[in-house]
């Protein structure tokens, strides 16, 4: 699970929308709005300018810390949304396009990674190219599906779409437009080696409820979408198209209703369902499994985990239901959507159009180069990570965090030692988890070889095509061979944090070690406060409800006792109720048990990171500074960690399906520690007062 989590939209083959901070800034990453004042000397400290006196912090304390900002900030029109890290989103981006553009200038030998870099990045920003080969790139694959004769060849064809873009604990992506997806990790059973992890998909909306839900706002949705499934389908040479967009819907529809939920698909007990092939042919009959597996190139795999089996039965019935021509169409359609950034630009505006303006409310797409940047880090982000890291992630900071780490570690070692309810033995499991934990700080210890990754120059199409495929057999090639727990899921370029449940790993990738999140030159308590929280988050997901499946060598093994387990389901069920309280729109709340992990980790985070902190601190709080008193920073970091502003149809999409909780909901996470009613003398009465038996305590 990382801290935030990325775009809901379709894990596209084309530009990897990194979201941001948990705020629903889908597509987005940083802006720095013009009328935000940017002091001329910068303060290593809290961002006082950005706070609002008059809120009271006992009522909001997210408006408090963040309303000054929030006031003077205009999403720009190509954003979702903004956040107070923003700057330092941009920075990264910036210094990303640096390097790819030194690579595009440095004449390196073909089949170089620099080479690479160069050719992809130049073959996304030559639109009059695109723009002269029109649906020519996408003509042979068209031909491929027209030429389906039976349900047999379907099934090959439906089992060469599968591709390595699901991930269900690391970067936690659940959504494929394929009809299914495949992540290799560790296995549930054998954590020494990779396994195949097979996940329900075929959607092209972002989730199941975009399909269902009864709200005015997805109706409405829905039939735009119809509309924009035709339009599609009409760019790219189809006849008849309001039918066949018609036929389309009603599958996804059908299929939407099959699928599990986002809440329901955090249940790892639920997911560990191995199945031989043959159980294929048994449990979800319809689809003809042994030519799906050759068409996807896994005819020798013994078994795999189906993490969804009802959807597994009931999209697999489907395919034996519904008429070879909707299934044709189905797939015309859902190459045609994937692909659409590197189409014509008919194409490619009207899925902005549907994607960009209507689900999610921004009214401009982002600027071609910085979506040819997000391109280059997704298909080759170690190859532009390792130059980022050795530029600009110096070793003192990584010292300076290393450190930090240590002494949160053991203030989590502290407080699970001094639990009353744990058991003795859960315990010992516990302290062993924390031991064997692997912390990457920066960048990892091994980078990607991206040799048999062939990219063309001028050929933006089949670069992301062979991109896919490239990741898709690297994955495959691995499974059976002996797991790298040091490995990373994200690149240092990357301003997020992830744990890494199936390895008892965390990554703290290099672009968020840096200002406003971490500032070796600010107090302790900023630092504490900013990215303390976020290492205490990461560390607590070992321990969370997902994190206490497994056991400290990444098994799945129940090492809690039933009377641990109690209290655990019951102080958590506490929190879940706390957020179902919070109503973000009249008719829209937030899901407590969907964002439970997170909102636990964040309680757990913030008061690991406190004590850290005040160790660091010979125990007193640290010395004031702009004002404000040492535990105030803290909080007051914590807070702005989250602060940020995003456009309605965003941050719907963001309750509806992110794990992650606004952050809004987020900063009120200090509600529930004791040091925070001292720091800003909340009393009985204000709006986030909870009464000391009412505040969750989970570690
Ligand atoms: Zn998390």
């Amino acid at each position: 699970m990382k801290l935030i989590n990325k775009s809901l939209s379709r894990m596209r083959a084309t530009v990897c929308a990194l979201l941001v901070l948990s705020l629903g800034f889908l597509f987005a990453r940083a802006y720095v709005p013009a009328n935000v004042d940017v002091p001329a000397k910068p303060v290593h400290g809290i961002a006082v300018a950005n706070i609002d006196r008059s809120v009271q912090p006992g009522d909001d304390f997210y408006h408090y810390a963040n309303g000054a900002w929030i006031k003077k900030t205009v999403i720009p029109p190509d954003r979702p949304g903004v956040g107070v890290f923003t700057a330092l989103s941009d920075l990264t981006n910036k210094r990303t396009a640096g390097i790819i553009d030194e690579a595009a200038k440095a004449k390196a030998p073909a089949g170089s990674s620099t080479a690479k870099i160069a050719d992809l990045y130049n073959s996304y920003m030559d639109e009059a190219g695109i723009e002269a080969k029109g649906l020519a790139p996408l003509k042979p694959h068209l031909d491929a599906i027209a030429a389906i004769k039976d349900k047999h060849e379907l099934a090959h064809a439906l089992g060469e779409t599968l591709r390595a873009d699901v991930d269900a604990l690391n970067n936690t992506n659940f959504h494929t437009l394929n009809l299914f997806g495949l992540w290799v990790a560790p296995g549930f059973n054998d954590s020494e080696h990779y396994a195949a992890y097979l996940l329900q998909g075929g959607l092209a909306l972002p989730d199941r409820e975009y399909y269902l839900s009864d709200a005015a706002s997805m109706r409405d949705a829905r039939t735009k979408y119809l509309a924009h499934v035709a339009t599609m389908l009409k760019l790219a040479g189809f006849t008849d198209t309001d039918a066949r967009a018609k036929r389309i819907f009603d599958l996804e529809h059908a299929i939407a209703e099959k699928h599990t939920t986002l809440a329901e698909n955090d249940d790892i007990h639920k997911a560990n369902n191995a199945w031989k092939p043959a159980d294929f042919e048994a449990k979800a009959p319809g689809l003809e499994w042994a030519e799906y597996f050759r068409g996807a190139s896994l005819s020798q795999q013994k078994e795999f985990t189906v993490w969804q089996p009802t959807a597994f039965t009931a999209e697999s019935a489907l395919v034996a239901s519904e008429p070879l021509e909707t299934w044709k169409d189905w797939l015309a359609f859902h190459l045609i959507e994937d692909y659409a950034d590197v189409l014509p630009k008919a194409v490619a505006d009207e899925d902005f159009a549907f994607f960009g303006k209507t689900l999610f409310g921004t009214p401009q797409r982002r600027p071609r180069w910085q979506r040819g940047v997000f391109l280059v880090d997704r298909w080759l982000g170690d190859a532009v990570g390792k130059i980022y890291a050795e530029r600009y992630f110096p070793p003192e900071a990584k010292a300076k965090a290393q450190e930090m780490v240590a002494n949160i570690t053991a203030a989590f070692r502290k407080r699970v030692e001094a639990l009353p309810w744990m058991a003795a033995a859960t315990k010992a499991e516990a302290l062993e988890k924390l031991k064997s934990l692997y912390v990457g700080i920066g960048y990892p210890e091994h980078w990607h070889d991206y040799s048999a990754y062939e990219v063309k120059p001028g050929d933006a199409f089949g670069n992301l095509w062979r991109g896919g495929l490239f990741e898709y057999h690297r994955e495959v090639g691995r499974l059976g061979a002996q797991v790298d727990r040091e490995e990373w899921s994200m690149s240092p370029q990357t301003v997020n944090a992830v744990n890494l449940p199936l390895q008892n790993g965390l990554n703290f990738p290099a672009a968020i070690l840096q200002p406003p999140f971490f500032d070796p030159k600010a107090p302790d308590a900023v630092n504490y406060g900013a990215i303390g929280t976020v290492i205490g988050h990461e560390i607590s997901h070992t321990f969370d409800s997902e994190g206490s499946a497994f056991d400290s060598k990444g098994r799945v093994r129940n090492w809690w006792t039933e009377s641990d387990l109690e209290h655990f389901n019951a102080a958590t069920a506490k929190l879940a109720a706390q957020y179902d309280t919070y109503k973000p729109f009249p008719d829209l709340s937030i899901n407590g048990k969907q964002t439970l992990a997170e909102n636990i980790a964040d309680v757990a985070g913030v008061a690991a990171s406190y004590d850290g902190y005040r160790a660091a601190n010979g125990g007193k709080p640290g010395p004031e500074q702009q004002g404000f008193t040492g535990d105030q920073q803290f909080f007051i970091a914590f807070a702005q960690d989250y602060g940020s502003k995003t456009r309605d149809a965003a941050l719907r999409a963001q309750v509806m399906g992110d794990s992650h909780s606004p952050g809004q909901y987020r900063a009120a996470t200090v509600r529930n520690i004791d040091a925070w009613y001292d720091a800003f003398k909340v009393k009985p009465g204000q709006k986030l007062y909870l009464a000391p038996q009412d505040r969750v305590r989970i570690w």
